[in-house]
């Protein structure tokens, strides 16, 4: 059984790319008769807001992406999070650190996400502090996975990486270790998700194969990009097409490659037709879609 899920963080509204993401990964659940659940990435409640989550469901719904079951929040599974936190630990593959920001930043080289960790306090047998975080200790393993849409792609995490954190010091569960988890509660089949999350696959999978927990197949769709950057939520918001899902339909299929819908279709129609005759191999794009020309021309 195929299932998928859409996993949106509330710490603002759906902007178009997020959109893009959601209705992508609720046509390839339904071209494989799957289930698409909707979980909320809650965890960081610094800068989440209720407001938020009931602004992404209302988004969905205008778009009638109903997700299956029950909505599934982070923010709930935190005992799991710790469960497997302490298994990995009891499998002594992890320890203590205790630099600050500003020791790291001034000692790492820069890596593919962020500066790579120095392993500093790998040696050090450091005690718990207050506000320690944990790292995991990586090896020369290759991890690699086979993308839907990337192909291959591979990770040296030690070289590239370095021991990564999966609890920060403000004692919250890293993203790396919460999402696999989730994966493994929800029993997710398959990730369809932005292509700015590549790199951190292989950190994922690692932690699955620590963990003994089943793999997961991956396609990582290109993201949007506006005037040469990745769409945010404080950019192109002029781009929402409010009340006007059909558009918003017809403007992602556009992006991906899916063949245009005949003109006055209904939603529903509009979506059934998507669902027919949608292929993710037909998307031309791999790590970003370029959406500037189409903008200014409309
Ligand atoms: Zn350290």
């Amino acid at each position: 059984m195929y299932i998928g899920r859409f996993a949106p963080s509330p710490t603002g509204p759906l902007h178009l790319g997020s959109i893009m993401i959601a209705i992508a990964s609720f046509l390839e659940a339904k071209v494989n008769n799957g289930l698409w659940h909707l979980k909320i990435d809650d965890l960081d409640h610094f800068r989440v807001k209720q407001e938020y989550i009931n602004q992404i469901k209302e988004q969905l719904l205008e778009l009638n992406l109903s997700w299956d079951g029950e909505i599934i929040f982070q923010s709930k599974r935190i005992a799991n999070y710790n469960f497997f936190l302490h298994k990995i630990e009891s499998l002594r593959r992890t320890y203590i650190c205790t630099c600050s920001r500003k020791k790291i930043l001034t000692n790492s080289e820069p890596g593919i996400d962020g500066g790579i960790y120095p392993g500093t306090c790998r040696h050090k047998n450091n005690t718990r502090k207050k506000n320690h975080a944990i790292r995991v200790l990586t090896n020369k393993e290759i991890v690699a996975l086979n993308d839907g849409l990337q192909g291959h792609y591979e990770q040296d995490i030690e070289e590239q990486i370095g021991d990564f954190i999966i609890k920060r010091s403000d004692n919250i569960v890293s993203y790396q270790l919460a999402v696999i988890v989730d994966d493994y509660l929800d029993k997710t089949t398959h990730i369809l998700r932005g292509a700015d999350l590549l790199e951190s696959t292989p950190r994922q999978i690692y932690l699955q194969k620590i963990l003994s927990l089943p793999q997961i197949n991956y396609i990582h769709l290109p993201t949007l990009n506006i005037a040469g950057r990745k769409l945010s939520k404080s950019n192109g918001d002029d781009l929402m097409y409010k009340n006007d899902p059909k558009k918003i339909w017809l403007t992602v299929l556009k992006f991906l490659d899916q063949k245009i819908p005949p003109k006055n279709l209904t939603l529903n129609e509009i979506i059934e037709f998507a669902i027919k005759n949608w292929c993710v191999k037909n998307i031309k794009s791999k790590r970003f879609i370029d959406i500037d020309d189409y903008i200014h021309t409309s």
